[in-house]
C-alpha cells in the first residue's frame, strides 16, 4: 500500500536515471530530506522533468511508501524558481552552499520546519538581493549551526561568565567563547579580533550587517566552517564556495 503526500519541497540535487527518469534529492517540509523518482522525466513530453531541478521550491504529491528507499513523484507545480540566483554566479555559489550545508547536516527523512522555512527565506533573499550575498548566506549558516546542534556560543566567557569585553576574544571549538584573561589557561584558540565578534553577534541576532568589510564577512563564513569541521570530522568545508567565486 503507498499513500499519498503533498508536501513543499526545495530540490537539492538530481541525476539521470535509465533512459529517461530522473532521481532528485528533496527536502521536503513534511518528510524531512528524501530521494524521490521522477518517471519519463528527461522525455520531451513530460510535465514534471524540467521542474524538477536544483534549487526550485515546488508543491509536490509523492506516492510514499514505508518499505520504499525512493519515493515515486506524481505531479509537481512551481511555487518560486528563483531566476535572479540562476543567473548570477556568485549567488549560485551561495545558493549551492545552502544545499550542501543541508546535504551534511540534515539525516534523511528528519523532519524540521523551521530549517525548511528558514531555506525558503534564505533562497528569495539571496533571489531579491536585498543584503550582500556573503552576508545572507552568513546568517543562514549560523541560524543552521544553532538548529542542528553545533551552536556557537559567543553570550559571555566560557570560563569566567564575562559578558563584556574590551579586548580581542578567543574561541575554543570545544569550549566556546574565551576572553583575554582567561585565554592563558586554554590551549588551542582560534583568534577573533573584536570587529569580527560584533559581525558574528550581528548574524546570530538578525541585526543590519551591511557596515562590516567584506573581510570580516568572508572570515566569518572559515570561522564558522573551521568550527563545523572540528564537530563533523566528515565535514571537508563548503566547496560550492570556491567553485563559484
Ligand atoms: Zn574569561
Amino acid at each position: 500500500m503507498s499513500e499519498i503526500v503533498k508536501t513543499e519541497a526545495i530540490v537539492l540535487s538530481k541525476m539521470n536515471y535509465g533512459d529517461s527518469s530522473s532521481i532528485a534529492s528533496m527536502f521536503t517540509e513534511d518528510l524531512g530530506k528524501i530521494t524521490v523518482i521522477v518517471k519519463g522525466a528527461r522525455s520531451p513530453k513530460s510535465k514534471y522533468g524540467k521542474i524538477v531541478d536544483p534549487l526550485n521550491y515546488l508543491a509536490v504529491v509523492l506516492y510514499k511508501k514505508e518499505s520504499r528507499e525512493i519515493q515515486l513523484l506524481s505531479q509537481a507545480d512551481i511555487v518560486e524558481h528563483y531566476p535572479n540566483i540562476k543567473n548570477d554566479l556568485s549567488k549560485l555559489g551561495y545558493a549551492y552552499g545552502v544545499v550542501e550545508l543541508v546535504k551534511n547536516l540534515l539525516a534523511d527523512h528528519e523532519v524540521n520546519k523551521k530549517i525548511f522555512k528558514g531555506i525558503v527565506k534564505i533562497l528569495s533573499r539571496l533571489n531579491s538581493g536585498e543584503e550582500k550575498s556573503e552576508i545572507t548566506f552568513g546568517r543562514f549558516f549560523m541560524f543552521l549551526l544553532k538548529e542542528t546542534g553545533y551552536e556557537i556560543q559567543i553570550d559571555s566567557c566560557a570560563l569566567c561568565g564575562k559578558q563584556k569585553f574590551d579586548g580581542d576574544v578567543f574561541y575554543n571549538f570545544e569550549k566556546g567563547l574565551i576572553c583575554g584573561e582567561c585565554k592563558k589557561t586554554v590551549v588551542d584558540n582560534y583568534d577573533i579580533n573584536l570587529e569580527l565578534f560584533g559581525y558574528l553577534n550581528c548574524l546570530k541576532t538578525n541585526e543590519s550587517a551591511e557596515t562590516f568589510s567584506n573581510l570580516i564577512v568572508r572570515k566569518a563564513i572559515v570561522f564558522m566552517e573551521n568550527h563545523l569541521k572540528y564537530h563533523v570530522p566528515d565535514f571537508k568545508g563548503i566547496s560550492s564556495l570556491k567553485l563559484f567565486n
